[in-house]
């Protein structure tokens, strides 16, 4: 199966060329982005595998469908940015990852905490300059901080297993209480209540139409004043322009990031030389009690092994019509 695999970086190349390749499957990398304007080098690609920041909307799978393509392969756990419906009409199958390392992303989203409470950000940058002083340094214990967690599947989960072992106490919020959760004592309650109760808040739930700018200015309004917001999900979980009112009052005194409303067209490449011409990203990165990673929490070498092995197991899977984690 001839497979063409979008946005590929090297470490994608050197995860998936370390992986079991089944000898049926041809793996070729391209590193552009699946879009409209590209979808045209995947004519007579069985295979289209894709990750988060490809376009998969309507236009660009019907010209998929159109080229021969009959299975698009998703890297990534996360399936928002598909139109299914589409896919389903033009006999497109979806495979995806569902589980590759919930440690990945739940230990960067503590990462995110340890930094911004601690202010590594700022020491690094500190003592590099020889400047060692500690005034603006001062942190806070972990330990008896209530933390809400907000989505408990097998990320928040895991994410609220760490926290229980700083000696946090645990809030979740989730259509589906986890008993592992509640096990680590976790109290189960409306979203409100959680926001209002919690110091830390980080979200692990997908984006969907119930989840989209779950973080909005209302919500905002109900945290505690100066609580920490840490977003490893999705960039579309949090109205991102409140983000900075709140900032800017005080009422959000700490923000984690590692997802983007508006990443697509930003991350994942050098932009360094360029002007940065996104008014919002640019206001976020001025403030001292804000860290954003570019969506690298995904990014350990097990959980980029986990990826490819699961991709390709995927692809081997429904071409044997046996097909195993489609995405209904
Ligand atoms: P999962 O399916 O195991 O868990 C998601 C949980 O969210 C489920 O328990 C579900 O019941 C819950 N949920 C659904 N709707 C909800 C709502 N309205 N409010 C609160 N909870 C809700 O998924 P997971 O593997 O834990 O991943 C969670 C999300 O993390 C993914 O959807 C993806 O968007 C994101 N993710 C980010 C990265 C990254 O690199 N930053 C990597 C992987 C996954």
């Amino acid at each position: 199966m001839r497979t063409l695999v979008y946005s590929s970086q090297t470490y994608d190349r050197e995860s998936f060329l370390g992986a079991q390749v089944a000898a049926d499957i041809e793996l070729h990398f391209q590193p552009a982005r699946l879009t409209l304007d590209t979808v045209a080098l995947a004519e007579q690609y069985e295979v289209v595998c894709a990750f988060i920041n490809d376009d998969l909307s309507a236009p660009v799978l019907e010209q998929l469908a159109a080229g021969g393509t009959k299975l698009i392969a998703l890297r990534s756990a996360g399936f928002n940015h598909v139109d299914l419906a589409v896919a389903q009409r033009l006999g497109l199958s979806v495979v995806r990852v569902p589980a590759y390392s919930p440690h990945a992303v739940a230990e960067h989203a503590v990462a995110l905490i340890l930094s911004l409470n601690r202010h590594l950000h700022r020491a690094y940058n500190r003592t590099r300059d020889g400047d060692f002083s500690l005034h603006g340094l001062t942190g806070f214990d972990l330990v008896g901080k209530t933390v809400g967690v907000v989505g408990t599947g097998q990320i928040g989960a895991t994410f609220a297993r760490i926290m229980a072992g700083f000696g946090c106490q645990l809030l979740a919020y989730d259509p589906y209480p986890n008993p592992v959760v509640e096990a680590l004592g976790a109290r189960y309650l409306p979203l409100d209540e959680l926001l209002a109760e919690a110091q830390i808040i980080s979200l692990h739930c997908p984006l969907n139409e119930h989840t989209r700018h779950l973080i909005n200015p209302d919500s905002l309004a109900r945290m505690q004043y100066g609580a920490m917001l840490i977003n490893t999900g999705r960039g579309a979980l949090v109205n991102t322009p409140a983000l900075i009112d709140a900032l800017k009052s005080g009422q959000l005194g700490y923000l984690g990031l590692d997802v983007y409303e508006e990443e697509a067209q930003l991350f994942f490449e050098d932009r360094s030389d360029l002007p940065l011409q996104d008014d919002v990203l640019a206001r976020l990165l001025t403030f001292p009690n804000v860290v954003i990673t570019a969506h690298q929490a995904f990014l350990t070498k097990e959980a980029l092994g986990a990826i490819a092995q699961t991709t390709l197991d995927n692809i081997t899977g429904w071409a044997a019509g046996s097909p195993q984690n489609l995405v209904q």
